[in-house]
């Protein structure tokens, strides 16, 4: 596997693979690989006969209070993940590389970022969309790989591929969960022992929901409350929130009759977790992850 860590450089290696008539399979990643981030780079094989990862935490995308100084990093784990993985390229800018003095440009998605963790979070995917659309101009890709634990993150990239007209395929890979449904992040590193047993209730509570709507509730008021009282029920949990929304334009909805995104934020003690299934899947054409 080549590491690559100037943008010039990336450019050149994917300009010279183009050239070749190979399609470029690409995996943005902040680094702290997980079994959930490999899914994406098998996906991206399947689909390109190259494929780069990169590793960047991106400041953008942390939010003043946020755990930019601490989150969790293991470059020679992740190296070894990636090359195992097969990869053939990994991109590793620094924070110069990436935004060099001067830097003031912005991608913003507009509708689809403000509700969910656009709430809590209110320049978190302004910080996302930026560094994706950098990203597709330096790697250049065929095709890129997201997964649907961030599903929000997922759309507004989907959006702001359409709206700027990258010529990039999206797509979206299921979510990859602990033997005990919790979703892999490489957030779960914070989680002391008490806080790692009781995150369970983020799939519990996606579980209760599903539940309700195989035995005929359509009601979302309903199905959120059977959600909410699993993390209410668990005391090292606080819920941000839990949404019932239309997962294209991830508007809140009051029955779920066609595919329904529900979507947690909970903090378990100081780490806040995310997950989110599709409710009323049969109704929908591809299948996959269940909680
Ligand atoms: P991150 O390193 O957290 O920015 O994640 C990089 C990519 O991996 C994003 O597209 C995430 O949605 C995806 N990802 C993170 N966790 C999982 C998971 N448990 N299953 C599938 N994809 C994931």
């Amino acid at each position: 596997m080549n590491t690559i860590a100037t943008v010039q450089q990336m450019q050149r290696w994917s300009d010279a693979a183009r050239a070749r008539g190979q399609r470029i399979g690409f995996v943005p990643t902040m680094g702290y690989l997980h079994a959930g981030h490999v899914s994406l780079l098998g996906e991206a094989r399947k689909r390109a006969d190259v494929t780069v990862a990169s590793i960047f935490v991106n400041p953008l995308q942390f939010g003043a209070n946020e755990d930019l100084a601490r989150y969790p990093r293991d470059i020679e784990g992740d190296t070894r993940s990636l090359s195992s993985a097969g990869t053939d390229v990994l991109f590793l800018p620094d924070v110069k590389e990436m935004y060099p003095e001067g830097f003031q440009t912005a991608v913003t998605v507009d509708r689809v970022t403000r509700g969910l963790c656009g709430a809590a979070r209110p320049t978190h995917f302004q910080g996302v969309t930026t560094v994706v659309a950098k990203l597709f101009n330096m790697v250049k890709p065929h095709v890129a790989l997201f997964g649907q634990k961030d599903f929000q993150q997922l759309v507004a990239i989907r959006r702001m591929a359409n709206d700027l007209n990258f010529d990039v395929e999206i797509v979206g890979a299921p979510i990859v969960r602990e033997a005990d449904g919790l979703a892999m992040s490489s957030r779960n590193a914070y989680l002391s022992g008490a806080e790692r047993r009781a995150a369970v209730c983020l799939s519990k509570a996606l579980q209760a929901a599903t539940a309700q709507v195989e035995c005929g509730e359509t009601d979302a008021l309903r199905i959120l409350v059977a959600a909410r009282r699993v993390i209410t029920d668990e005391p090292l949990a606080r819920l941000d929130y839990a949404a019932l929304v239309d997962p294209d334009t991830l508007e809140d909805i009051a029955t779920v009759q066609a595919p329904a995104l529900l979507a947690l934020a909970v903090h378990i003690g100081k780490t806040r977790l995310i997950d989110n299934c599709i409710l009323n899947r049969s109704k929908l054409q591809a299948s996959s992850d269940k909680p």
